[in-house]
């Protein structure tokens, strides 16, 4: 990974903060985009980076304009994104379909499938004629089993996996690989993202088991990610021991 560029999204919190982490201690060079830059500025200073090790977009992936001019003006020196990890994404409740709020869908939406279809969209022309690239997408269980309340979501998800195996087949005949990272339960901010911020509600979520944590997943994005380029890992669930 060293002098690698790795564009992470949704790198202000949680496993995005977490891969900045596992790949910035393997000498890569981090690209990380999220909408709170005051957060991502604590975090390059927390992970102690060089000014030269590091390039901060204040993004957001739902607003297709500004993700193509965000990747289309980088700076030539990191212009050249050897792994993209679509990483942004929230969940908004666990309202029966029937009674959701649209606001909460359309978020969801928005940027669990539309920002992760925008930034690949603009980032694997490039790789594709460098001849280099890897798409790391992080998926979900909620991708493989729907629970009470997860439907939305859980669709989102069940199509970032459908998306990763289509873009997969469209790649075939390039050594451009693409992963889908699909975690259980992992202790991060999303509860409270997903409650509105009821932060009492969101920590109920965690009592009685050990979630993952934000490190867990980021190991394996990073073995993902390090393995001979003639090896692809399509798809991996990590669950927490004690979750269904
Ligand atoms: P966090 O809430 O901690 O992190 C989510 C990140 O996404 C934040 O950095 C946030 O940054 C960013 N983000 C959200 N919306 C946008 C946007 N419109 N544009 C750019 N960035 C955005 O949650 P996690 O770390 O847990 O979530 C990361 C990914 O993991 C998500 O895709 C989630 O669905 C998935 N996941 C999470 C699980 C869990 O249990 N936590 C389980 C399985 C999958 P900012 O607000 O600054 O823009």
């Amino acid at each position: 990974m060293n002098n690698k560029i790795v564009f992470i999204t949704g790198a202000s919190s949680g496993i995005g903060a977490a891969c900045a982490k596992v790949f910035a201690d393997a000498g890569a060079k981090l690209i990380l985009a999220a909408r709170r830059n005051e957060r991502l500025q604590e975090l390059v200073e927390k992970l102690n980076l060089k000014p030269s090790e590091f390039y901060l977009l204040e993004l957001d992936v739902r607003d297709r304009k500004t993700v193509e001019s965000a990747i289309s003006s980088l700076p030539s020196e990191w212009s050249a994104i050897d792994v993209l990890i679509n990483n942004a994404g929230l969940s908004r409740g666990l309202d029966k379909l029937y009674q959701a709020d649209f606001q909460d869908w359309e978020e969801m939406i928005d940027t669990n499938i539309k920002g992760l279809l925008y930034m690949t969209r603009y980032i694997v022309p490039g790789m594709v004629s460098r001849g280099t690239g890897h798409v790391i997408n992080i998926g979900s269980i909620a991708g493989h089993q729907t629970y009470p309340g997860g439907n939305v979501y859980c669709g989102t998800k069940a199509a970032v996996k459908s998306i990763s195996e289509g873009l997969k087949q469209d790649l075939l005949g390039s050594p451009v690989r693409v992963t889908s990272v699909d975690p259980g339960l992992v202790e991060t901010e999303f509860s409270e993202v997903r409650f509105h911020g009821d932060r009492d509600r969101a920590k109920k979520v965690y009592q009685g088991m050990t979630p993952l944590t934000p490190d867990d997943v980021a190991d394996v994005v990073f073995f993902c990610a390090t393995r001979p380029i003639h090896v692809n890992i399509n798809d991996v669930i990590l669950m927490p021991t004690e979750q269904a």
